[in-house]
C-alpha cells in the first residue's frame, strides 16, 4: 500500500473529478494521500477533504506564491490544531521563479516556521535555487528547540544534489522523490537516491504536475504515485513491497498519523 505524500487535492476538488480520482488512487494501492495547502483556498480544501475522508490528511500553509496575498495567520493557526491536520506548507523558496522577491519569501517562509513552531508541526518545504538560503533559514528554525518535533519535516519535490541532501539530513529533514526522479534525462537525481537513509525517503506525486514516466505529459493524480515508487525500488533494489512499506513508515513518522483503514 502506499502513502503519496504530497498532492494538490483542491484542484480535483474543485473540478468535481475527486471522487474517481480517489477511486483510482485506491485501486492503484494508495491507502493515505497528504492534501497540500499553500493559499486560504487550497487550505480550505484540503482541510475539509481532511475533515470528510480518514485517509486524507491536510497540510496547511502560505507558499512562496503568496507573497502577494494576505495570509489570515490567525485563521491558519486555528486550522492547525484540528484533527487530520498534520503539517505546515508548502512554504519555501523558489529564486528560479521570483528571485526580485526573495526577501519577501525568506520573510514568508519564516512565518510558516513560527506557525509550525506554536503548532509543533513538522513542515514541507519547497527549494528551487536556493539552496544556501533554504538551509540557512532552516537551521535556524531547527535550532530555535522549541515545537520542533522528532522529525522537523520534508524537502518535497527533491531535485538537489548530494551534499545538499546531506545537509538537509543534519537538520533531521526527510527527502521526497516525486515522478521527476522516473525521468529519462534525471540520471544525477537517481544519482542521489542511495546516499538517503532509508528511513528519511518519501515518494510522492505533486499531482497534477509532473507527472512520472509512464504518464509524462498527461495530467498527474495520486495513483500514479505507484509508478515513482517502482522507479525508487528498482535504482534502490529493493522488492516494490519493501519500498512501499518503508515509506509508508516514515511518512506515518513524520506527518504522526496512524492508518485508519
Ligand atoms: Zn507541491
Amino acid at each position: 500500500m502506499w502513502v503519496d505524500s504530497h498532492a494538490h487535492l483542491d484542484t480535483f476538488e474543485s473540478d468535481g473529478t475527486w471522487p474517481d480520482t480517489w477511486a483510482q488512487a485506491q485501486a492503484a494501492g494508495v491507502q493515505t494521500v497528504i492534501a497540500i495547502g499553500g493559499s486560504t483556498d487550497a487550505n480550505q480544501r484540503a482541510l475539509a477533504m481532511a475533515r470528510s475522508n480518514h485517509d486524507i490528511y491536510a497540510v496547511l500553509g502560505y507558499d512562496r506564491d503568496a507573497v502577494s496575498a494576505t495570509p489570515d495567520w490567525d485563521q491558519l493557526q486555528q486550522h492547525l490544531t484540528a484533527s487530520g491536520v498534520v503539517g505546515v506548507g508548502e512554504t519555501g523558496l523558489d529564486y528560479h521563479y521570483g528571485a526580485d522577491q526573495a526577501g519577501a519569501q525568506q520573510a514568508l517562509l519564516e512565518r510558516n516556521l513560527e506557525a509550525a513552531r506554536a503548532a509543533n508541526l513538522p513542515v514541507v518545504i519547497h527549494t528551487r535555487e536556493a539552496e544556501d538560503d533554504t538551509v540557512s533559514i532552516l537551521r535556524a528554525h531547527v535550532a530555535t528547540g522549541q515545537g520542533i518535533p522528532d522529525c522537523p519535516g520534508v524537502i518535497h519535490c527533491f531535485t538537489g544534489d548530494a551534499p545538499f541532501a546531506r545537509r538537509l539530513l543534519d537538520l533531521g529533514f526527510m527527502i521526497s522523490f516525486s515522478g521527476i526522479v522516473t525521468f529519462k534525462k534525471s540520471d544525477a537525481l537517481r544519482a542521489v537516491l542511495p546516499s538517503v537513509p532509508l528511513d528519511r525517503l518519501l515518494i510522492e506525486t505533486d499531482a497534477p504536475y509532473c507527472a512520472p514516466v509512464p504518464k509524462r505529459g498527461k495530467r498527474n493524480e495520486p495513483a500514479f504515485v505507484a509508478y515513482v515508487g517502482e522507479c525508487v525500488a528498482a535504482e534502490l533494489g529493493m522488492s516494490v513491497a519493501e519500498l512501499a512499506s518503508q515509506t509508508t513508515t516514515n511518512a506515518q513518522r513524520l506527518f504522526r498519523f496512524t492508518s485508519a483503514s
